[in-house]
């Protein structure tokens, strides 16, 4: 770390709640959250960092199980409005649903040109063994990191966790209990944390213009559902999910390299979905790879019916590009077209 860097760089650390602030309720014997001040106390060491750290703390704090796209707005919100005031921004957010939020503001951010590092835990910071202090203490000095040039080693907004940084719409939270709670199957890692911290260069992706402020997307249409295919799936259960009539988009989740069942019940619902002007997006259950529905004619099938490709998307990042997508444009066709389109490093193409 250069510390002449750090020393100019000044963070905002949004506290939006998770396991990393919680500590147990002696009566009800759950984890509830406890105020921002009291995890500052738990990593002295923050102080030992010769840059500015600012909060903002969510009220009320929530268990990220409960974060719904009227949070991801508010932390936009944050972002945008303190833009220019900081360098950095780290948001602490449970482990749940951590993946998901990564995703949205990806989405919700365009021309990102400062870092946005979302981290957590799986233990509470106060308690011993815990994993909190390192993935703060990290997440922080990446956030803080600059080239020589002044700009921003990672301008992008990821997942830092048990000493890495994954790019955060290709992260997906994968274990309950172990440190490292997150992986990125399709893409490499953007860094790893050891007695340095080592930077992917080739895969951190970059704004045209770093000077320029981004844009910030506040519509979200969230009429999506998702379909996880499986073994003895009922035609009743797929009539309701794809053709249900609250619905503008469905992703599919299918096996393998993008196949689903060919049985002609199956394939005349997604036929009847498709032609109903819904939009249909096809992503792989498998935690790594991608859907290329040339490969089987149950592949196939779908894509003749009108389903189109989700490449190696993660099913939480394609949730919020649809989301974000839809919010944008009210003509689907448009929102297919950027569906093909690789817009923020979610896809490989
Ligand atoms: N339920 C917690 C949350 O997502 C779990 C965690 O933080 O690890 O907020």
């Amino acid at each position: 770390m250069n510390i002449n860097q750090i020393s100019k760089s000044s963070i905002l650390l949004i506290y939006t709640g998770g396991t990393i602030g919680m500590k147990e309720d002696p009566v009800e014997h759950t984890l509830k959250p406890f105020d921002f001040s009291q995890i500052l106390a738990e990593v002295p060491e923050l102080g030992k960092f010769a840059c500015k750290i600012d909060s903002y703390t969510f009220n009320p704090l929530i268990d990220s199980s409960d974060i719904e796209p009227s949070n991801w707005k508010n932390l936009v919100k944050v972002i945008d409005t303190n833009y220019e005031k900081y360098d950095g921004f780290v948001i602490l957010h449970g482990t749940d649903t951590m993946a998901y939020t990564a995703s949205a503001l990806s989405f919700m951010i365009e021309g990102l040109t400062k870092p946005v590092i979302l981290t957590g835990s799986q233990l509470p910071i106060g308690v011993p063994r815990t994993d909190g202090k390192e993935n703060l203490i990290s997440a922080v000095e990446i956030a803080a990191s600059r080239q020589e040039d002044g700009t921003a080693t990672v301008p992008e907004v990821c997942i830092c966790f048990d000493n890495v940084l994954m790019r955060g719409n290709r992260a997906t939270k994968f274990n309950a209990d172990n440190f490292r709670a997150f992986i990125s199957e399709n893409l490499p890692l953007l860094a790893e944390a050891g007695i340095n911290i080592k930077y992917n260069y080739a895969y951190i992706r970059r704004p045209q213009n770093p000077h320029l402020r981004p844009i910030f997307h506040y519509n979200l249409d969230t009429r999506v559902s998702i379909l996880k295919i499986h073994p003895g799936i009922t035609p009743q259960v797929v009539r309701d999910i794809v053709c249900g009539a609250g619905t503008r988009a469905v992703i599919l989740e299918t096996y393998g390299a993008g196949n689903a069942p060919s049985a002609e019940w199956f394939i005349s619902l997604v036929r009847e979905s498709a032609q109903s002007g819904k939009i249909l997006l096809n992503v792989t259950q498998c935690m790594a790879g991608e859907v290329d529905m040339d490969i089987y004619a149950t592949g196939k099938c779908l894509k003749e019916a009108g389903v189109i490709n989700g490449y190696d998307s993660t099913t939480e990042s394609a949730l919020a590009k649809l989301f974000y997508l839809m919010g944008e444009f009210e003509e689907n066709d448009k929102v297919r077209k950027y569906l093909d389109m690789d817009l923020r490093g979610e896809i490989s193409k």
